[in-house]
């Protein structure tokens, strides 16, 4: 049997019927910008995430740069991101003009270390932004602490992490701004790009309001010189119908990755640590294996897609080669890309499949 590592059309087919009558209303509706769906999905998505405001952009990195300028973020600042996060994190903080300054993660979670974000701080630095990496909250108590006694403002990245909890409330509204992604294979996933921000800072929704629409909030008055980064209508239908699904589909997530930390404990596998504070929505199931490259083969040969996340970090990037960071600089994020591996996971996956993959596993990590 072939286990494919996500399958996306699994995820349509189980909704066909609401997800074409959704779009077709959109198509039929004869307003392509802004509108009914996008305000629709700006609230619900804002009532998910227990947080004042919502609003939709157009992908995930925008989400990022925009929050990072609302705040008044600029080219003499320095924003404190992980080193092992995805690129778009670092590409965000370079958008807005400033510069990035990478702190190592906790091993074990994958999230940024608050014990090493104090030494990382400087006059200049304005922001933390920590990432809810592979869908499991960062520890948000201490750095919200360090923010607060260093008088810094916090963005957090969830582009993994929609229903995820820290301290049993949802991510959303801890920091002072949250970006969202909405790519396709995220767990709340468009039929294209997406992506919004969070906050209760009813200023700063403001701000981001403005700044995705040229800078305008009056209808050819331009406060600021804006962006064009808004959130698609038709993607916004699709998000509503999708939201829907997201706590049951996070759900079956979770089953998921319960019977892979049973049944592959006692392997030769790194398994995930849960800490009691997170309650993770398994965007991936992350392990770890000293001859990952030869697993990863052994797992492809037996018919099971698997992938990295991620191969290269950020600062050994030929496209922050003009950062001057050595391979070495960084010895958390370089070991760890070297022995990732994301199992197979999504709310489409069966019952079979999962054991299927346990099996492979079982035999190919002992060997
Ligand atoms: C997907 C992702 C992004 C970027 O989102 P896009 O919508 O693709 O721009 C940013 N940060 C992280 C951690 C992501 O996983």
């Amino acid at each position: 049997m072939n286990v494919p590592f996500l399958d996306l059309k699994a995820a349509y087919c189980e909704i066909q019927d609401e997800l074409e009558s959704a779009v077709l209303a959109s198509l039929r509706s004869g307003w392509y910008i802004d509108g009914q769906d996008v305000e629709a999905f700006e609230q619900e998505f804002a009532a998910f995430t227990g947080t004042r405001h919502c609003v939709g952009v157009a992908n995930g990195l925008d989400a990022l740069r925009l929050a990072l300028i609302a705040m008044g973020i600029s080219a003499e600042d320095e924003v404190i991101v992980p080193s092992n996060t995805y690129i778009a994190t670092w590409l965000g903080v370079s958008q807005s003009g400033a510069t990035f300054v990478p702190v190592e993660p906790v091993e074990s979670t994958y999230n940024l270390d608050p014990d090493r974000i104090e030494a990382a701080i400087t006059p200049r630095t304005k922001a933390i932004l920590p990432v809810h990496l592979y869908g499991q909250s960062s520890d948000l108590d201490p750095i919200i602490a360090i923010a607060h006694k260093h008088g810094l403002r916090i963005l957090e990245d969830a582009a993994q992490a929609h229903g995820a909890r820290y301290k049993g409330k949802r991510i959303g509204g801890h920091g002072d701004v949250v970006a969202w992604s909405f790519y396709p294979s995220k767990n709340l996933g468009a039929f294209g790009d997406a992506g919004a921000i969070t906050t209760n800072d009813p200023e700063l929704a403001d701000r981001v309001r403005a700044l995705r629409n040229y800078g305008s909030s009056v209808k050819y008055v331009n406060e600021v010189k804006g962006y064009n980064s808004r959130l698609d209508p038709v993607q916004a239908a699709v998000l509503r119908v999708k939201l829907k699904h997201l706590d049951e589909w996070n759900a079956r997530r979770k089953a998921i990755a319960a019977r892979y930390t049973s049944e592959l404990a006692g392997t030769r596998l790194v398994l995930p640590e849960v800490p009691a504070w997170a309650e993770p929505v398994w965007h991936l199931y992350v392990v770890q294996h000293a001859e990952r490259d030869s697993l990863q083969k052994a797992l492809h040969e037996a018919g099971i897609g698997t992938q990295i996340h991620y191969p290269i970090p950020p600062h050994l990037q030929e496209a922050y080669r003009d950062a001057g960071y050595a391979a070495g600089r960084f010895p958390i994020a370089e070991g760890m890309a070297n022995c990732l591996l994301s199992l197979p996971m999504g709310p489409q996956l069966d019952d079979a499949c999962v054991t299927t993959v346990i099996d492979a596993l079982k035999a190919a990590a002992h060997a």
